[in-house]
């Protein structure tokens, strides 16, 4: 096939690289010429341009910027389409774009290939970044059923376990999974950070060990992402973050009460809750 791919930054870049790899025909466009060029030296492409009219000839786009410029890339593309092209997004967040995307272009199927790393940009793309790795796509009532399955063989042709859900029930999902844990840990370090006894803080700084750097890893990385979480998936993410609070008061109110019997029910249930959240139940 003929693919686009606009912006060649981590997740473009790396999708690039593997469907090139399996033999498709990479068309990119990214803002500036020095990512174009790196993206042709990295053979993640084909061929790159700053224009967005070199793809007029593609038969599937995959739109990579970040979230907030999905939508208006959207715009700025449809001059130069077909009315067959298939365009879909990797936006970590859904609902919002989907709804506006659908309504512009028909031929509209929202995805996010739910693998990453801490790294940005161009020199952050890697081969097989997507295997083994769940690639939701998102259809609505109205999405096409061929592209749906066009994109559904390409993640799966990258390796990708395919999940279909609404993007309603995908951003409740990742806010449970990803957008509530960033706020939370985001939370810890700042609360710990506010010991008023620099001789305590000094001290917690100096024993912190493997539990505090796991429990502080997703609220110490780019402040830019969690603030897009928040942004885009508001009513979702507000949604988890309530009822945390209301967990929280009552874990508060156990120790409070010095209700142990309550406290290590709670902590059961969370040692068994856990694991299907780590070994996830079987495709349905
Ligand atoms: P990234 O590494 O920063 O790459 C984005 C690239 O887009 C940049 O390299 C930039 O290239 C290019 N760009 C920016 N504005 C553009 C424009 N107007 N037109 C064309 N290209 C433009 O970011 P990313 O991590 O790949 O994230 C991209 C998308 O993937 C986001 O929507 C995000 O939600 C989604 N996503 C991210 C992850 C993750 O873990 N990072 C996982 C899944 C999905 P230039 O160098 O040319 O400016």
């Amino acid at each position: 096939m003929k693919i686009g791919i606009i912006g060649l930054g981590l997740i473009g870049g790396s999708l690039g690289l593997d469907l090139r790899h399996l033999g498709h025909e990479i068309l990119g466009v990214s803002r500036q010429k020095s990512t174009c060029q790196r993206a042709i030296e990295k053979g993640v492409v084909d061929q790159a341009d700053t224009q967005i009219s070199s793809l007029t000839s593609t038969d599937i786009i995959f739109i990579c910027t970040p979230i907030g410029l999905i939508f208006p890339t959207l715009k700025q593309l449809k001059p130069y389409l077909k009315k067959e092209t298939i365009i879909t997004d990797v936006g970590s967040v859904k609902t919002p774009i989907v709804l506006e995307c659908s309504a512009f272009w028909e031929n509209f199927v929202g995805g996010h290939p739910m693998a990453g790393t801490a790294e940005q940009g161009i020199e952050a793309a890697q081969s097989n970044l997507f295997k083994n790795a769940p690639y939701v796509i998102t259809p609505t009532e109205n999405t096409p059923k061929d592209g749906v399955k066009i994109l559904e063989k390409l993640a799966q042709s990258l390796g990708s376990i395919v999940y279909h859900c609404s993007p309603e029930n995908h951003d409740q999902a990742v806010a449970w999974i990803s957008h509530l844990p960033v706020m939370v840990s985001a939370s810890l370090i700042a609360s710990c950070v506010r010991e008023s006894d620099p001789i305590v803080l000094k001290l917690a700084q100096q024993l912190a060990s493997s539990g505090f750097k796991d429990t502080s890893r997703v609220g110490g990385g780019n402040p830019e992402l969690g603030v897009m979480m928040a942004q885009y998936n508001q009513r979702a993410l507000l949604r988890s973050l309530i009822t945390y609070r209301q967990q929280l008061d009552q874990v508060i109110e156990q120790i409070n009460t010095e209700d142990w019997d309550s406290l290590e029910k709670l902590l059961n249930e969370t040692q068994q809750g856990r694991s299907p959240f780590i070994t996830p139940p079987p495709q349905f």
